[in-house]
């Protein structure tokens, strides 16, 4: 890369809470903005440069044609290209909507149906090649730095997600599913946000997808063995990341 790298950051079906996390990395907001050309983001500036662009960052699940069509061009704008979200890794929250006929789903919303042409929600690496994924509903704000770090370096992040309870583990939490029967996710699901939830006392909802070798029959077991009914259990898999295989797998498993 000569000079300041190009930084797009793009939004498709999304609540806009990833591209907040760019803008809440206060401390060391003035350092990247002095690292990077910030030359498109239309939720930051009102002047958007055109492309190409060294760094993509596309927000938001995929989940009409239209944005189809906007990912295409994102794609060839950017030498590389970052999924910015548990949306836009995997479907996120939108693609709750995948596993009911489309246009029910959509006569809860809308009244015009005619003008709604959506499709099922999933991540953008359905459609494009993806170089990097920044899981989390939202972002973690240490990987996203890290992430940019390492693209200004020409490297990619070599991320290997152990299960949520290993950080759980580390800050000597309680366990809530052994120990209060709460059915957590945290045993399949990817660490990286310092186990939060847990932390404060929530079980883990899944957010940023299935860790590596997660076991989802297993704790889809547990939770039928917790009392809970396999459409609850069903719900659990397909709440974040329903379209992941590991997720599906314990969707189906009761
Ligand atoms: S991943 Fe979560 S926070 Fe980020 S855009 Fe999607 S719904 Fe919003
Ligand atoms: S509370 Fe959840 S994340 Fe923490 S150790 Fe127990 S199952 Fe794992
Ligand atoms: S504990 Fe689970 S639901 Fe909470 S932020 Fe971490 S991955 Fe997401």
């Amino acid at each position: 890369m000569s000079g300041k790298p190009k930084i797009a950051v793009y939004k498709l079906s999304s609540c806009a809470g990833c591209q907040l996390e760019f803008l809440n990395l206060e401390p060391v907001l003035l350092d990247v903005v002095g690292a990077l050309d910030i030359s498109y983001f239309v939720m930051a500036k009102r002047d958007n440069a055109p492309g190409p662009y060294d760094i993509g960052f596309v927000e938001g699940a995929v989940t009409c044609g239209e944005e189809i069509a906007k990912l295409k061009a994102a794609r060839r704008d950017c030498k590389t290209l970052v999924a910015l979200g548990s949306c836009a890794c995997f479907g996120g929250l939108p693609s709750i909507k995948n596993w009911e006929p489309q246009r029910e789903v959509e006569a809860r919303v809308y009244s015009e149906l005619w003008a709604i042409h959506s499709t099922k929600a999933y991540g953008i690496d359905q459609y494009v090649p993806v170089d990097a994924y920044l899981r989390g509903c939202p972002i973690d704000k240490g990987e996203l730095v890290e992430l940019i770090k390492n693209c200004l370096l020409g490297a990619a992040p070599a991320w290997r997600f152990p299960a949520v309870c290993t950080e759980c583990k580390i800050k000597e939490n309680v366990c809530l599913l052994i120990y209060e029967n709460k059915p957590c996710m945290g045993p399949v699901t990817a660490a990286g946000c310092g186990a939060l939830c847990p932390t404060y006392g929530k079980p883990c909802e899944g957010c940023r997808g299935p860790a590596h070798d997660a076991n989802a029959p297993s704790l889809a077991r547990i939770f039928g063995d917790l009392g809970l009914n396999a459409a609850d259990v069903t719900r659990y898999f397909r709440k974040y990341a329903g379209t992941t295989p590991a997720f599906q797998e314990g969707a189906e498993a009761l």
